[in-house]
């Protein structure tokens, strides 16, 4: 990356995002860490990507349940940097339950914060990014993104919907040097899979190893997680110059399951 990027990362004080967070910064770019907390640890975990990486980062607040907030985020990034170049919508949360006995409320909170988040977090952005002509947008969606698993409705619906806004997005803002994509990733052993794991075990009668093995790697024919470093490293490249003509895709990490 040639110029100094801005780069928001939702959901970034764990796991994927706190990767892809890592993985831009060790690209130059400036970071803006988020997550619906606002603890010592929160503001720490931003200081320390700027130390790792010697670029400027700030931590701010704001829940991507609340649209206002998601939006006020592109606006305080913007405040802190003068831009936003690049925008990854990865905060997420997940809830595992058959259709009819799905909570109301996690339905509501998954789309809100898987979906509806990004949608906002884009309109925000995109007046921005058109002005610098400049700009790429990146969806953590999944492999349930494109196939289902019992028990996610929520989730899938998301994931699936989130697939759909990637790609009007990209045909809205192709002729404006703003690329719009997503990332599908399998099974990433992040603290998001180990909270399903005592849920799995539930919903399948099974053990946390058979549940591992049968169910979460058993869809994964390499038979192993993918990495969250694996995960930073694909974002860098959907935001790098090399990656500038693609666009309203996505890219599959996913050790081979969705092939199936
Ligand atoms: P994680 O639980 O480790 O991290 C989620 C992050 O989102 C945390 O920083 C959390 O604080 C933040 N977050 C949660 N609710 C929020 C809210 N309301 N407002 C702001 N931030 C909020 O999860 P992860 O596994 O790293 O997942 C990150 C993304 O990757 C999610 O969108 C998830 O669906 C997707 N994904 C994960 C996997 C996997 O196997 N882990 C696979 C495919 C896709």
């Amino acid at each position: 990356m040639a110029a100094t990027r801005t780069a928001i990362v939702t959901g970034s004080t764990s796991g994927i995002g706190l990767a892809i967070a890592h993985a831009l910064a060790a690209q130059g770019c400036n970071i803006v860490v988020n997550s619906f907390s606002d603890t010592s640890d929160d503001h720490a975990i931003a200081d320390k990507i700027a130390r790792d990486h010697s670029v400027k980062t700030i931590y701010v607040q704001a829940d991507m349940s609340k649209p206002a907030e998601c939006r006020a985020l592109v606006t305080k990034a913007a405040e802190k940097f003068g831009t936003v170049d690049i925008l990854v919508n990865n905060a997420g949360i997940q809830h595992v339950a058959p259709v009819e006995d799905f909570p109301i409320d996690k339905w509501d909170a998954i789309i809100a914060i898987n979906l509806s988040s990004a949608f906002h977090t884009t309109a925000a952005a995109l007046p921005l990014m058109k002005k610098a002509r400049y700009g790429r947008i990146v969806n953590i969606a999944s492999a349930h993104g494109l196939v289902a698993s019992p028990f996610k409705s929520a989730y899938v619906s998301a994931k699936h919907g989130i697939m759909g806004l990637t790609k009007t997005v990209a045909l809205e803002v192709a002729t404006d040097g703003i690329t719009c994509n997503a990332i599908c990733p399998g099974y990433v052993l992040t603290p998001l899979v180990e909270a399903q794991i005592p849920d799995q075990m539930k919903a399948h009668n099974m053990d946390r190893e058979t549940v591992i093995r049968e169910v979460m790697l058993d869809k994964q024919p390499t038979k192993e997680f993918v990495t969250v470093e694996q995960i930073g490293a694909t974002a860098a490249f959907l935001c790098s110059d090399a990656a500038a003509q693609i666009n309203g895709t996505h890219i599959s990490v996913d050790g081979g399951w969705t092939a199936e």
